[in-house]
């Protein structure tokens, strides 16, 4: 982002370095994100490549700028963890997940993305268990997605929460699977239900090497008995390679864009034919 003076209107690229500025504004945006209506969900179909139905659909968060200027979750994650704001924000995706989506039976799931900081906080499983009675949804049409590296410091606490989370009927998936972030150790440490493979994965399976190490991450996953989804379908050549290789839950442009809250409705309910 350039830095233009105080007073200027200054476009975000996602690609570059934010300054101390920006990181301000960024930081100040979130305190009133919420409040001001500064952010919203967009949701992302996911779909049983078997039926082709739509099982569910991931909520991502959008948020911009007092002028309009729109911020990528790249860029603003990273410093509403580091704020704190991430706390806040988080709850409130979870109640708006629920309260626009499942309780008007949208979608039969929805996930949502949750920070490591959300899992180490005091009284994070209590706020959700508030939300899910006053929304009226059962645990278990939410799904967290959980991507973080936890330090050995926040583990117990985390698993402690993970479990009372699960205790809800929510269920808990390992996102980004094999980006070094999410790794094996965390397979043996929790007791995950799905686990989302990295779309960098798709990309390699171009080559042979590739392919053979995605057919290696995915039987290793299955000897655990747990599910895959696969990210980031971009092509009708990945939905060939996810039949193929017998994946049952996919996700990508080529399946579903990111989509509003007002085009979610055509986009859960499987067509009725004519
Ligand atoms: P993620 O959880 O891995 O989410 C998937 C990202 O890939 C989204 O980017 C989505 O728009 C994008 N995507 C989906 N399909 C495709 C595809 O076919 N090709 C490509 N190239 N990309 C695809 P987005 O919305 O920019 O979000 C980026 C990251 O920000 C997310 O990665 C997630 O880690 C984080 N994030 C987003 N919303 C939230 C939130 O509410 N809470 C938290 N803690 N993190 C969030
Ligand atoms: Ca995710
Ligand atoms: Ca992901
Ligand atoms: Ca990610």
């Amino acid at each position: 982002a350039k830095a233009n003076g105080r007073n200027c209107v200054r476009l975000f690229d996602p690609n570059d370095p934010l300054s101390s500025d920006d990181n301000e504004n960024i930081a100040a945006t979130l305190r009133m994100a919420v409040r001001n209506d500064l952010v919203h969900l967009v949701y992302q179909p996911i779909q049983n490549m078997r039926t082709g139905r739509v099982e569910g659909v991931e909520s991502l968060m959008r948020l911009k700028m007092v002028d309009g200027t729109p911020l990528s979750p790249a860029q603003f994650i990273p410093v509403a963890e580091r704020t704190g704001a991430i706390l806040e924000l988080g709850l409130w995706a979870i109640r708006r997940a629920c309260t626009e989506v499942l309780a008007p039976g949208l979608a039969p799931l929805a996930s949502v993305n949750v920070s490591a900081i959300q899992l180490k906080s005091r009284g994070f499983a209590l706020a959700v268990s508030t939300i899910l009675e006053e929304t009226g949804v059962p645990g278990s049409q939410l799904a967290f997605e959980i991507t973080e590296g936890i330090d050995m410091e926040g583990q117990s606490d985390v698993i402690r929460c993970i479990t009372d989370l699960q205790a809800l009927g929510i269920r808990i998936w390992l996102d980004d699977f094999g980006t070094g972030f999410a790794g094996l150790s965390w397979l043996r440490l929790f007791p995950f239900d799905t686990v989302k493979i990295d779309r960098s994965f798709l990309q390699d399976a171009r080559r042979p090497a590739g392919r053979a190490m995605l057919e290696d991450i995915i039987r290793l996953i299955r000897n655990r008995g747990l599910k895959i989804l696969i990210e980031g379908l971009e092509t009708a050549d990945h939905v060939d390679l996810m039949h193929e290789l017998g994946i049952e839950l996919g996700q990508g442009y080529y399946l579903g864009r990111p989509v509003p809250i007002e085009e979610v409705r055509i986009k859960a309910v499987p067509r009725l034919a004519t």
